[in-house]
């Protein structure tokens, strides 16, 4: 079998255009413009380009972009205090505090200071325990978007047996409710599991999201499943930097029925889920309609 290429960057400008949609009608219908303020503490470089990328799509979108940058000597205090005022702030509808943080700042304090409604990144504590108990939350980006891509695949994912590699609280365990929501039959494996090939190979649905570059090979993936590759890594082959996944692209392509490249595939999806939040924490805010098909 080759597997299908699930495009993600096609997939992204269509979710784009369907805020940017969004965005146009509650500006001329209701007067009303969505904002997103991004918080960024020190130099990371690539949070950095992170933080320049959703900027410029916000804004793409039709939305307000309020970038606040700080030096990495910020203390707790100051950085609370800015919280706090984009909490109050009735033009910003999303806040994102980009991390990792600087050491001597506690990231699950000042996280779960920001207001839950404006949490857009979806990990204040709040919004994790409304997704755990399936009700209306702001849910994470990147399995957000994971989500949006299965279901454009698949249509209904109810009854599938889906695994998810890894169980961090941004990726694995919010995929995990997600797909559960979906009425998957859900499994979540780490670096402890058993036996982890014959785990993934009941998989109709596999989500990698480990950070080994290309840890999965092919003959772990059940003849036909759906492959969603969330790994970022950064490698050198042949004197040449590339970007690689948490899968074998090739081994697993050879035996899925689809798969996302990396990159072009989750990624692209991330920021389009953060804008798709933007949206959908404004509307909630005025007591409007949420979009339709932009959250989980
Ligand atoms: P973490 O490092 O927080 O978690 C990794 C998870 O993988 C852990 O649960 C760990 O298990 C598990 N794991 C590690 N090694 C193995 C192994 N050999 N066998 C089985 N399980 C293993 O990573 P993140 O969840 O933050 O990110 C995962 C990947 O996704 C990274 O490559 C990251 O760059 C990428 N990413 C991509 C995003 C995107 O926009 N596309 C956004 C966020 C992340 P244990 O808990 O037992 O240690």
């Amino acid at each position: 079998m080759t597997a299908q290429i699930i495009d993600g960057k096609a997939f992204s400008a269509k979710v784009r255009e369907q805020v940017a949609a969004h965005v146009a009608r509650l500006k001329e219908e209701h007067g009303i413009t969505p904002g997103l303020a991004v918080v960024l503490v020190g130099e990371d470089p690539a949070s950095q380009v992170y933080v320049r990328s959703k900027g410029k799509q916000t804004v793409e979108a039709g939305m307000n972009s309020y970038e606040h940058k700080f030096d990495a000597t910020i203390s707790e205090e100051e950085l609370l205090a800015i919280v706090d005022k984009l909490n109050k702030d009735p033009d910003v509808h999303g806040i994102l505090v980009q991390l990792p943080l600087p050491d001597h700042l506690d990231s699950d304090l000042v996280i779960n200071s920001i207001d839950p409604a404006k949490d857009v990144d979806g990990f204040h504590i709040s919004n994790v325990g409304l997704l755990g108990t399936g009700q209306k939350s702001m849910v994470p980006c990147t399995p957000l978007g994971c989500l949006m891509m299965l279901r454009e695949h698949h249509g209904s994912l109810s009854g599938m047996d889906a695994v998810v590699l890894g169980r961090s609280n941004i990726v694995g365990k919010p995929m995990a409710q997600l797909l559960l929501g979906d009425s998957c039959t859900v499994t979540i494996a780490h670096s402890r599991t058993k036996d982890l090939p014959e785990v993934v190979r009941r998989a109709d649905i596999v989500v990698a999201a480990v950070g080994r570059p290309e840890m999965v090979p092919g003959d772990w993936i059940k003849e036909g499943a759906t492959v969603i590759d969330v790994g970022i890594n950064r490698i050198e082959r042949e004197g040449k930097n590339k970007l690689v996944g948490d899968v074998d692209f090739d081994s697993c392509a050879a035996r899925a029925g689809a798969i996302t490249p990396v990159p072009g595939g989750v990624g692209p999806m991330t920021i389009a889920c953060l804008l798709a939040n933007t949206v959908t924490a404004c509307c909630r805010a005025n007591g409007l309609p949420e979009p339709e098909g932009l959250t989980a």
